[in-house]
C-alpha cells in the first residue's frame, strides 16, 4: 500500500518459497524443492535475495540428513524477528494491538480504550498505539488491521462497520500516510481465520468454518485452502441466515436473522421482555445455569439459531471442520481472558440444531466451541500483516 522495502521484487517462485518457509519456520533445500515441486537450482536464485536481505538464514550443520548418503542437510532458517509486523484489532470499546515476528510469536501487546468512534479519533488512536508498540523496534516494517463488518481487503477501505458505524473509510491508506508503514486491513473474524490457518487450529484443513459469536455473529470460510474473500467483500454472513420469519427484528432490517436471536443485544433485548434488565450477557448465562426458565429458553434458542446457522453454512461449503468463538456467553469484549465455562450453556443446542440441519455428510463436520481472546484478534491481523509482506516481498 505504501512505504514498502526498496527489495527487488521476488519472482512467484521465491514468493512460494518465501511463504513456504513463513509457515514452516525453517526446511532443508531437498524438502524446499520437494513441497514446491521446483528445481534445486530454483530454490538457489529464490533463496538468494531473502538470505542477502537478512530474512533467511542458511545452515549446513543440522543434525539431520539429507538423502541416503548421510551428507548433512542445508537447512533455511527463517530470521523470524527481522521484519516484525503490528496486528491490532478494532472494536468500539478498545484497540488491542501485538507486535508480533514473522512467525506470529507476540513480542509484546497493548490496548487503548476507545472513547469517540469516529474515525478520525479512532485512526488517532491507531497512530498513537502503533508509535507505542514500534519504540525501540526498529524491525516493525508494516501493520495488520483488523475491524469488524464490509472491509475490502484489497484498497484498505472499510465499507460499512455498523459497531463502529462507519462508512467508506479509507482506513489502510490513512493509517500508511500517518505511520509510514505499509498497512493492510481486514475483516476481523478473516483475519482471526488467516491466524489460524497458519498457526492454529486451520493448519492442514482445508475446508474450514470459523463463527464468532458476541455482540454480531460473524463468519469467516476457508474452502480449498482459500480463504474466501467474496465478490464485494461479503461472504458467509451467517448472521444474517433467516431462522425464523416472525422472530425478533434485525438491525439489517429484516426479521429472525441469527444475529438476531443469538447476538448479545437481541439475547439481552428478549430477558427484558422477561423482566430481566440491566443484565449483562453473564448474568444470563449464570442465571441459565441455575434453572431460571427465561435464561434457559433464550439461551437455548441462541443456541439453536448459532446451529442452524453452522448447518446452512455446512450444506452450502461442505466445512470439514467448525469453530464456533467470540466474546460469546458470559465474556465482555474488553474480557481479554474469556472464561471457557461461559460456553456450556450453548453447546448442547448448538450441535443438536446442527445435527437436525445439516444434509447428509455435512453432519460430519467436527465442531468445536471454544473461547477466544482478544489476543487472538490481534495476532490474526498480523497474520494478514505478515502475509502482505511475504506475498508482495519487494513490490511497491
Ligand atoms: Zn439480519
Amino acid at each position: 500500500m505504501s512505504a514498502r522495502s526498496a527489495a527487488p521484487a521476488l519472482s512467484p517462485a521465491g514468493t512460494r518459497v518465501f511463504q513456504q518457509l513463513v509457515r514452516s519456520g525453517d526446511a532443508s533445500r531437498t524438502a524446499l524443492a520437494r513441497d514446491t515441486g521446483l528445481t534445486p537450482g530454483a530454490i538457489t536464485r529464490a533463496v538468494r535475495p531473502l538470505l542477502e536481505a537478512g530474512l533467511l538464514l542458511e545452515t549446513g550443520d543440522r543434525a539431520s540428513t539429507d538423502g541416503a548418503l548421510g551428507r548433512p542437510a542445508t537447512m533455511v532458517t527463517v530470521q523470524a524477528g527481522a521484519h516484525q509486523v503490528i496486528g491490532v484489532k478494532v472494536t468500539a470499546d478498545e484497540l488491542f494491538g501485538v507486535v508480533s515476528d514473522l512467525r506470529c510469536r507476540v513480542l509484546d501487546e497493548a490496548t487503548v480504550p476507545v472513547g469517540d468512534h469516529g474515525p478520525e479519533a479512532i485512526i488517532d488512536l491507531i497512530v498513537g498505539l502503533v508509535d507505542r508498540l514500534r519504540t525501540g523496534r526498529p524491525e516493525v516494517g508494516s501493520i495488520g488491521l483488523a475491524v469488524s463488518g464490509d472491509v475490502d481487503a484489497a484498497t484498505g477501505h472499510v465499507g460499512y462497520s455498523p459497531f463502529l458505524g462507519w462508512r467508506d473509510v479509507p482506513l489502510g491508506a490513512e493509517v500508511a500516510r500517518r505511520t509510514g508503514l505499509a498497512t493492510t486491513v481486514e475483516n476481523d473474524v478473516r483475519a482471526l481465520l488467516t491466524g489460524e490457518r497458519w498457526y492454529g487450529v486451520g493448519r492442514g484443513i482445508s475446508s474450514l468454518a470459523l463463527v464468532t459469536v458476541g455482540t454480531g455473529i460473524g463468519c469467516a470460510l476457508l474452502v480449498n485452502g482459500q480463504v474466501v474473500h467474496g465478490g464485494f467483500g461479503v461472504a458467509g454472513e451467517v448472521g444474517h441466515v433467516l431462522v425464523d420469519p416472525e422472530g425478533p427484528l434485525c438491525h439489517c432490517g429484516n426479521r429472525g436473522c441469527v444475529e438476531a436471536i443469538a447476538g448479545s443485544a437481541g439475547i439481552l433485548e428478549r430477558m427484558g421482555q422477561a423482566g430481566f434488565e440491566g443484565l449483562g450477557i453473564g448474568d444470563v448465562a449464570e442465571l441459565a445455569r441455575s434453572g431460571q426458565p427465561d435464561a434457559v429458553r433464550v439461551l437455548a434458542e441462541a443456541g439453536r439459531a448459532v446451529g442452524t446457522g453452522i448447518a446452512t453454512i455446512a450444506n452450502l461449503v461442505g466445512a470439514e471442520h467448525i469453530v464456533i468463538t467470540g466474546e460469546a456467553i458470559g465474556s465482555s469484549p474488553s474480557d481479554a481472558h474469556a472464561d471457557e465455562q461461559d460456553y456450556d450453556v450453548m453447546d448442547p443446542h448448538v450441535r443438536s440444531a446442527f445435527e437436525q440441519r445439516a444434509f447428509g455428510s455435512a453432519a460430519r463436520a467436527a465442531i468445536e466451541l471454544r473461547p477466544l481472546r482478544f489476543v487472538d484478534w490481534a495476532r490474526g491481523a498480523a497474520a494478514c500483516a505478515v502475509e502482505d509482506f511475504v506475498t508482495h516481498y519487494g513490490r511497491s
